[in-house]
């Protein structure tokens, strides 16, 4: 594969991103990183508080619904809500395989078992196909939004619904999340699938009725695709995971649950004490409304780190060369083909790489063979599955006293501070995988 110009002369001025075209682990740290309360106005102008309180309130209004046609959502009163753990088992075998030293309190974010899609998908695409729903019914005059959502689950609205179609390119977990929701609430769906995808998704979504269409090439094309023939029926709704602001905003939404958990758990946050978070990132959506999330509520005192595989640091390129969307590992001479199916896009989102451009703190990089090895030490450490892609945020905290010095050190993050801090690795997907899958991953040794 070819390196082009432009990745040349970035890689003449930035270390990190030879070594994104040496395929090798790296951190790259944003240069553009700014104090909360200069971006805070511009960034308001895009995405306001305002907007996010929305869609908790739009949630909200929908917990019934949920609550009463999901019943594993019982426990959380119809909230999609994932528990935060603390993992100091996982935390010292991190440490003795790597001879690292891990700060602080380590805690895992557990949207991997998020209820209904089992992915941190659950967030965005759920959120945004209520949204969708909500507006259609709202516009037929068969819902007002001081009625119990139970109604949504009536047969007469599930025919309402099957007048319309939703569709979305994906390479798994988005498909599964939007599949299932769309699906359940009467929607005719239709998912895109790129090459990447496991069969096993194609498999479920296929079980409850959704549309599934199979592409040779990468995910951008599944995502054109998809956009084309949506576009082409005026019946059909797009979710569009390049540029979805309520993708984006059922994202944002964990920060304010979040701070509650923070809450119940005795856990502060503030200059004292840091919060340093880490979120695998595919093509940068949900690392991204995460990322925002955080920013807005926590400013300065939240230090949030994308992570991504080795072969495919799709936001890593779009940040480092400014190009946003316009950027592509392949321009990087490497192959975006990575075990993180979840992480594989190979351009990152224009929307996610131009509101995060100077509120996020860095990107890791992750050989694949580590995914598999975190996976397992997780499952042996603290009993809990997560997917590989999800394993991708445990370089953050192996690296963050290493790599990371030079953030540390510019951020005045001390280590009187960092004793006092709260890491989070952010798992991202694997409640749903098959049993089958499972014994596979576990016996993956690429190294
Ligand atoms: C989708 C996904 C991500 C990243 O989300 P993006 O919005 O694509 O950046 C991370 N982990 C898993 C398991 C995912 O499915």
């Amino acid at each position: 594969m070819e390196i082009k110009e432009y990745a040349r002369t970035l890689a003449a001025s930035d270390s990190a991103v030879r070594e994104v075209i040496e395929q090798r682990e790296t951190l790259w740290l944003n240069p553009r990183l700014l104090p909360f309360e200069v971006v805070d106005g511009v960034t308001q102008l895009v995405v306001s508080d305002e907007d996010i309180q929305d869609a908790e309130a739009r949630l909200a209004r929908f917990a019934p619904y949920i609550r009463k046609c999901f019943p594993e959502t019982e426990e959380t009163e119809g909230l999609i809500e994932s528990p935060l753990a603390e993992i100091p088992a996982m935390q010292q075998a991190l440490c003795g395989e790597e001879g690292c030293e891990i700060p602080g309190r380590l805690f895992l974010k557990m949207d991997s078992h998020l209820a209904i899609a089992g992915s941190v998908k659950a967030r965005g695409g759920i959120y945004e196909v209520l949204k969708h729903a909500e507006e259609l019914a709202l516009a037929a005059g068969k819902l007002t939004v001081t009625d119990n959502y139970e109604k949504l689950a009536a047969p007469e609205m599930k025919e309402f619904f099957g007048k319309y179609t939703v569709q979305v390119g994906s390479t798994g977990n988005l498909g599964l999340s939007i599949g299932i929701m769309s699906a359940f609430l009467g929607f005719n769906v239709k998912v895109h699938m790129s090459a990447d995808a496991k069969q096993w998704k194609k498999d479920m979504l296929r079980s409850k009725g959704v549309n599934v269409i199979e592409y040779e090439d990468d995910y951008s094309r599944a995502v054109a695709e998809g956009r084309r023939q949506s576009d082409a029926d005026p019946m059909s709704y797009f979710v569009d995971d390049e540029y979805s602001v309520d993708l984006f905003l059922g994202y944002a939404v964990a920060a304010g649950r979040l701070a509650e958990q923070f809450e119940e758990q005795g856990l502060t946050v503030d200059e004292e004490h840091p919060l340093i978070v880490y979120v695998p990132a595919g093509v940068g959506g949900a690392p991204g409304g995460v990322c925002y999330g955080l920013k807005r509520r926590f400013g300065d005192n939240v230090h949030v780190f994308f992570t991504e595989p080795v072969m495919c640091p799709s936001l890593l390129v779009g940040f480092a060369s400014q190009r946003y969307e316009q950027a592509n590992v392949h321009d990087f001479g490497i192959s975006g083909e990575t075990h993180a199916d979840g992480l594989a896009c190979a351009s990152p989102s224009g929307f996610v790489t131009r509101i995060c451009n100077n509120l996020v703190a860095g990107d890791f990089t992750v050989a694949d063979y580590r995914l598999y090895d975190y996976m397992r030490m997780l499952m042996e450490t603290e009993s809990i599955r997560i997917e590989p892609s999800s394993c991708a945020s445990f370089v953050g905290p192996v690296n963050l006293m290493g790599k990371g010095v030079a953030y540390l050190e510019k951020e005045g993050i001390t280590s009187e501070k960092l004793a006092r801090s709260t890491q989070i690795c952010w798992a991202t997907g694997g409640r749903l995988v098959p049993e089958e899958v499972w014994e596979q991953y576990l016996n993956t040794h690429l190294k």
